[in-house]
Order: C-alpha cells, then structure tokens, then sequence
C-alpha cells in the first residue's frame, strides 16, 4: 500500500515528474496516487521530504478474487491486426468462457481504435484502446509502463501476448515490474482447477511441462504464432469499447525510431511465419549452392524458404529463416520438407501444417512418420525435377 503523509507533502511535483506510469497528479498541493500505481517507488526515492511510503504486502496478502477476465495484449503491423492475436483470441475465449468471465483485448498504440472491429466480430466481449502518438511505434519503455499501469489498474486474470519480438520483450518487462510469474512460448493453455495450466516444452523439447502460477495474478504466457486456432468470425459483434486514457512523459523518452528494418523477410520475400507454402531445406541439402535448388522450387511454388538448425548452423540460410523449436513455428497448407530428418526439435515447429511432402533419400527417416506424402530420393534429383513439372503444369493454365 502506498500512501501520502498530507502533513509532509509540499505539493512540489517532484513525485509526478518522476512516476513512470502518469499515477499521480498534484491537487491542491497534495499529491494524488491513482490506480495506475504499480508500488515501484520511483517517487518514494525522489521525494525530499519523505512524505510518501509504501508498505508491501506479502504475495500470500493478494486477493485473487479481485482478478478478473482473460486478456490478450494484441499486435498491429504494417497497419494491419497480426494473424497471431487472432490466434490468442481464439485460446483466450476458451479458457474465459470455461472460467465464465469476459475475453478483452488490450490495443495499444496510435490511431488503432479502428481495429477494434477486428476483434468484436470474432468474439470479444470488451476492447481496451489505448491511444498515444508516443505508442506508434514500439518501444520497451513507453509500452512495459503503459501496459504495466493498465494491468495494476484493470486486474486481469489471464494475461496472453503474443511470441513475437514485441511480445517477448514486453512480457517480461511487464512480469518483472510486478513481480508475476510468465511462461514463454507456450504451445497449450488451460483451465485445471481453476488456475492456467500453462504448457510448454522442456529440455530439449524431450519432455513436455505444466507450469501454474497459484500465488499471484495475472498469470501470463507469451504464445508463438501459428500454434492456437484463429477465432473465427461470428455473427455478434458487439464489444464493449473501453477508452483510456494514457499520458506519457514525451521528454522521458529516451528511445526514437529512425528507421524501421524487417528482420523477417524471407530470401523469397515472403516471411516464413505468414506463408501458406514453405519449401524447406535440411542438412541433406548439402551445400549452400544447392540451395539454389530449394530457392528455385519455391519461386515457382511462391512459396518462402524455410530450413532446419542444421542448414541454419552450417550458414546456408540466414537464422530468419528457420522453423522449429529455437526457430518459427509455422503452419502453412503445404510444408515442403527437402534433405530433413525430422527431429523432434524441428517437428515441434511444422506438424501442424495442413500437407506435409518429405523428400529425403532415407526411407526410414522420422519426417515420413509426419508426412503425408512421402519420395525416397536424392532431392538433386527430385526437386528440379518437381520444378521442371509445376512450371510446366502452370504454363500450360
Ligand atoms: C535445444 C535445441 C533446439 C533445437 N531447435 C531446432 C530448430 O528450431 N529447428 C531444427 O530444425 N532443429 C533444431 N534443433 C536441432 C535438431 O535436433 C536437429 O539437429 C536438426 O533438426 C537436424 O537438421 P536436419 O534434419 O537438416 O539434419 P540431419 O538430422 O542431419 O538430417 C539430414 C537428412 O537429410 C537426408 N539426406 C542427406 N542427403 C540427402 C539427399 N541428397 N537427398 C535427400 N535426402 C538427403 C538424410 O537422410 C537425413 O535424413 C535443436 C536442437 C536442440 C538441442
């Protein structure tokens, strides 16, 4: 708890100036503390006078009950709502509507109101917007205070953001500032007992782990793209709009974006997480020259070029490119597996793509137990092969 010795305060503004999360304002010389107050002490340390304390309560204190809903934070992108928040208001409506509580979802930035409708018609209950020209772009302090204040403020019960760039950052940000637990890249959620039952892969992905936070609130996962179903459109669309209003210290920020370069374009141009073809190449592919061979079936195939660790790690293709477990998860309709075993760790990335096609020259290679349809081969024979035909078939429409 914190609290304003009115006696001592001076109404100097000191503490205002210094609160990250805009949670106090200065009234008749008396410094107000809101909601959005998250107890970090910035303005214990700066107050000359020692009129504000903060007593902390101990975790078993918290009341849980307090906690309510389950929330994504979502991500816009090149003006558009990232597939990946669809897929965590799928999982999100799930899990509220097995809690019987409310699906929200957090948008934040500038002049994103407009993508409310996005979620409304796929079965939100409630949107939060939190606009500000300081949220355009993102970056780790102006949103892990923001987002922070808003979480001390509303108290969901279930946080979910996205695996993202942005997502794995602020996740943690946001967890260390209130002292929350936070389970990364978590492939299943659920409800047991009452508590999310945050799974996820464990040494090596050989083993699968079940993690609960029982003591504190909210709990919170990051969830890669491309592993939950997408909320599909339904005919309600209703969801309450909550505006909030946000205030961010312009001066304070000490970040500013010159230029924006995308780390996740595809040597084909299209990301490896968003394609709905994926040819990829493995160790088996053998040189970085034959990957010309991978390249030139995707091209044909407008497809983007994946590739395992092991292509990866010999520096054939660039890190970006790579699906599996330290990769992207990817689920696109057809996944082109060239030269791949298939280990468990590469697997774990693409098995839920809807046709996998495994070419490897091995027939009792694991990827044949995943694929639905299978060529023994050297792939420097059947991929230009493949090629030649798919060119010659589409020619020919
Ligand atoms: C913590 C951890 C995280 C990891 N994360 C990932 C990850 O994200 N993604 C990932 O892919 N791996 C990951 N790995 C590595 C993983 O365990 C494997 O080492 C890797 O996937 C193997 O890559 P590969 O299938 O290309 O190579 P290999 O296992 O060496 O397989 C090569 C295959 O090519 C076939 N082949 C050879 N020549 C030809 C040819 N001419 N024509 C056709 N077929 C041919 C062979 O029969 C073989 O099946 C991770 C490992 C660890 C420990």
């Amino acid at each position: 708890m914190i609290t304003v010795d009115k006696e001592k305060c001076t109404g100097c503004g000191l503490c205002e100036k210094a609160c990250p999360f805009g949670a106090i304002t200065i009234v008749d010389k008396i410094a107000i503390i809101g909601d959005e107050c998250t107890l970090c002490s910035a303005c214990v340390d700066q107050c000359n006078v020692g009129a504000i304390t903060i007593q902390r309560k101990k975790i078993e204190d918290v009341d849980l009950s307090q906690y309510q809903d389950v929330w994504i934070v979502a991500e816009i992108k090149d003006d558009k709502v990232r597939k990946v928040s669809l897929e965590l208001l799928g999982k999100a409506k799930e899990l509220a509507n097995e809690m019987k509580q409310k699906v929200c979802v957090l948008l934040l930035g500038d002049n994103v109101k407009r993508f409310s409708q996005d979620f409304s018609n796929r079965g939100a209950n409630r949107i939060y917007v939190a606009e500000h020209e300081a949220l355009k772009d993102y970056y780790t302090e102006t949103y892990s205070s923001v987002v922070t204040g808003i979480i001390s403020k509303y108290k969901p019960n279930i946080v979910l953001y996205p695996a993202t760039i942005n997502g794995r950052d602020l996740a943690p940000r946001v967890a260390a500032t209130l002292k929350l637990g936070l389970t990364a890249d978590c492939t299943g959620l659920s409800i047991r007992n009452g508590l999310l039952l945050q799974t996820r892969p464990a040494f090596g992905g050989n083993i699968m782990a079940d993690i609960i936070c029982p003591v504190t609130r909210p709990q919170m996962a990051t969830v890669r793209p491309n592993v939950m179903e997408m909320a599909p459109i339904q005919d309600s669309n209703n969801a309450e709009i909550i505006d909030i209003a946000v205030k961010v210290d312009l001066q304070g920020v000490k970040v500013k974006t010159k230029e924006v370069i995308s780390g996740t374009a595809s040597v084909c141009g299209i990301p490896v997480c968003e394609a709905d073809t994926i040819v990829s190449g493995g160790r088996g592919v053998g040189s970085k020259e034959n990957f010309k061979l991978i390249e030139d079936l995707a091209n044909v195939l407008n497809a983007a070029v994946g590739a395992s660790r092991a292509a990866v790690d010999l520096g054939w293709i660039p890190k970006s490119q790579q699906v599996g477990q330290s990769g992207n998860t990817v689920s696109p309709n057809i996944y082109i597996a060239c030269g791949i075993s298939g280990t468990i760790q590469h697997l774990v990335g693409m098995k839920s793509s809807d046709i996998i096609i495994a070419i490897n020259k091995d027939p009792d290679a694991p990827i044949f137990n995943v694929a639905n349809y299978g060529i023994v081969g050297d792939l420097c024979e059947v991929v230009p092969l493949l090629t030649k035909a798919i060119k010659k078939k589409l020619s020919e429409n």
